[in-house]
């Protein structure tokens, strides 16, 4: 029977250093700030600007929102964003994907500053997170990385299989775990053998978007299991990727969906706001 990975203790542990910090750097008069800006009225983005801008409230940084209509043109939202990258009182900027459909994402993503790009999201970022030169982390991989070190699980020549090749987490997740000297394999739509591979997993990152797509069968006795999935299953409840009450278990570890992996990248998020605001004063 696996361990339960708590991502709701491990990111209020994470949050409540970035707020001692935060509030030490007011000390020295530097209040990071972050602007947060949603595109449109999607109720799941709804629920996420809400949810960083509570995480901001927690951890002492100043969180302005910028709330635009669904039929903002592209050069607005630009302009905008050229705004806000000449601002000095704010220190990260996001933009809450996905944006309406008449806007290009990647023109958005690398417009932002890539020293205010707190996301990660920018190939100026992305880059220098596969060299190994970076400030910011990814923040879904990066809250992974936080969960494995908080329960001591070493990745170090570890075969650990991720289901998911996405910029936002599968791609970036490699990098996070290669760094660490993990064995990666990266499974996509088109892997043949995928349950053959994942059954010789050390530790598996499920970044699927599929209820239950990683079933008992496909996981070695004792594997640590990390599901980054949000799903809404048949009956509606929020789920991950894993088939949850059967792997439990086979694993050594497992995330619950909800409170394992969610949790984790917005308390990143706030340390990527802290870690730019220190760069940007130079301390
Ligand atoms: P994407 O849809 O961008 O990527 C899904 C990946 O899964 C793709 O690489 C796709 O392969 C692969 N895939 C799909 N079907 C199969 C299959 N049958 N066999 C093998 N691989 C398959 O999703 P994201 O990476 O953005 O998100 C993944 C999940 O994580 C979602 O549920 C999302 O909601 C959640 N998520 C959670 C976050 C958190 O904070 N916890 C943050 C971000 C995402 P291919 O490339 O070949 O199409």
């Amino acid at each position: 029977m696996a361990r339960l990975i708590d991502g709701k203790q491990v990111s209020a542990d994470l949050k409540m250093r970035v707020k001692e910090e935060v509030a030490a750097l007011k000390e020295k008069g530097v209040e990071p700030a972050l602007a947060v800006i949603i595109v449109g009225s999607d109720p799941a983005s709804r629920v996420y600007v809400n949810n960083k801008k509570k995480a901001c409230e927690l951890c002492g940084i100043r969180s302005v929102e910028y709330a635009l209509e669904e039929s903002t043109c592209e050069e607005e939202l630009l302009a905008l964003i050229d705004k806000l990258n000449e601002d000095e009182t704010i220190n990260g900027i996001l933009c809450q994907l996905p944006v309406p459909k008449h806007i290009n994402d990647k023109t958005v993503i690398e417009r932002i500053d890539p020293k205010k790009d707190v996301d990660c999201f920018s190939n100026v970022n992305v880059g220098k997170m596969w060299v190994g030169d970076y400030a910011f982390k990814p923040c879904t991989p990066a809250g992974v990385m936080e969960l494995l070190k908080a329960y001591d699980i070493d990745v170090s020549g570890k075969n650990c299989v991720i289901i998911g090749r996405s910029n936002i987490v599968g791609k970036p997740m490699a990098a996070l775990l290669l760094e660490k000297n993990a064995t990666v394999t990266i499974c996509h739509s088109k892997t043949q053998n995928l349950a053959q591979i994942c059954s010789k997993a050390d530790i598996i990152v499920a970044a699927v978007g599929r209820a239950k797509f990683v079933t008992a069968d496909m996981v070695k006795d004792g594997a640590v299991v990390i599901d980054v999935g949000i799903n809404r299953s048949e009956e509606g409840k929020l789920c991950g990727d894993v088939d949850f009450e059967n792997v439990k278990e086979k694993a050594s570890f497992i995330t619950p969906v909800p409170g394992g992996c969610g949790p984790m990248t917005i308390a990143v998020l706030m340390q990527n706001t802290l870690c730019a605001a220190k760069l940007q004063n130079n301390l």
